[in-house]
C-alpha cells in the first residue's frame, strides 16, 4: 500500500535503530562510528557493533589461509610412528580408511565426518557467505546462507580433536618414537586461524552487509 504523507516522511531502516546488547539485554539506539569505530554497551561495556566498512578484509584472510592449511591437514601425515626400526605414517584419510578395513564402519564415518567433512563444508560456507557479502553480490538465500554460518560456528571442533591427538601421542611416546607430521603442525596452525577468524567475525555487520528487503 502506498499512501501519501503531508508531515516528514521517515523510512525506519535508516532511522536509529534499536539493538539489544547480547550480554544484558539492554535497549539501545545504534549510532553510525567513525572508521574503525566499535561501539560499547552503555550498561556492561560488551561490544554491541563495529564498523562494518571493512570488517570483511581480515576474517576473509584468516579464512582463506585455514582453507589452504586445511588442505596441507589432510595432505600430510599427522604422526609417524617408529617402533623396531619401522616407520609408518599416515594421513587422517588413511586412518579412516584403515578403521574401515578393520570393520568398524561407525568409527570411521564418524571420524570422516567430524574431522574432514564437517570442517571442509563449514570453511568452503563460510568463504563463499562472506565472499558474496564482500563482494556486493545479491544473493535471495543469503539471509538463509549467512544464518546457516552463524549457527555452524560454535560448532568448530578442531580444538576437541587436537586435544585426542595430543592425548594419544603422549601415551604412545612410552611405547614407540612419535615424529609429529606437518598434518600436526598445519591441525595446530587452523586452530590458531579459526579461532581468530571467529574473533574478527562480527555478526552484527554482516546482517547490515545485507540490502533491507530481502
Ligand atoms: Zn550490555
Amino acid at each position: 500500500m502506498n499512501r501519501r504523507h503531508a508531515g516528514a516522511v521517515i523510512d525506519v531502516c535508516s532511522a536509529a535503530k534499536l539493538i539489544a546488547c547480547h550480554e544484558c539485554d539492554q535497549l539501545q539506539r545504534e549510532i553510525p562510528l567513525p572508521p574503525a569505530g566499535a561501539a560499547i554497551c552503555c550498561r556492561c561495556g560488551a561490544l554491541l557493533y563495529r564498523n562494518g566498512s571493512a570488517s570483511l578484509d581480515r576474517p576473509l584472510a584468516l579464512l582463506l589461509a585455514a582453507a589452504m592449511v586445511f588442505v596441507l591437514a589432510n595432505a600430510f601425515p599427522i604422526v609417524g610412528i617408529e617402533a623396531k626400526g619401522n616407520h609408518n605414517a599416515t594421513t587422517l584419510f588413511g586412518a579412516v580408511l584403515t578403521l574401515w578395513d578393520e570393520d568398524m564402519p561407525l568409527v570411521a564415518g564418524l571420524v570422516f565426518f567430524t574431522t574432514m567433512l564437517a570442517p571442509a563444508f563449514e570453511l568452503a560456507i563460510t568463504i563463499f557467505v562472506l565472499g558474496l557479502l564482500y563482494f556486493g553480490v545479491a544473493l535471495r538465500a543469503l539471509p538463509l546462507l549467512l544464518r546457516v554460518v552463524l549457527a555452524l560456528e560454535p560448532w568448530s571442533m578442531i580444538e576437541v580433536f587436537m586435544l585426542g591427538v595430543l592425548v594419544s601421542v603422549v601415551k604412545l611416546s612410552h611405547l614407540a618414537g612419535i615424529v609429529p607430521g606437518i598434518a600436526l603442525w598445519a591441525y595446530a596452525a587452523l586452530m590458531v586461524l579459526l579461532a581468530a577468524s571467529s574473533a574478527a567475525l562480527d555478526a552484527h555487520g554482516l546482517w547490515d552487509r545485507i540490502p533491507a528487503g530481502r
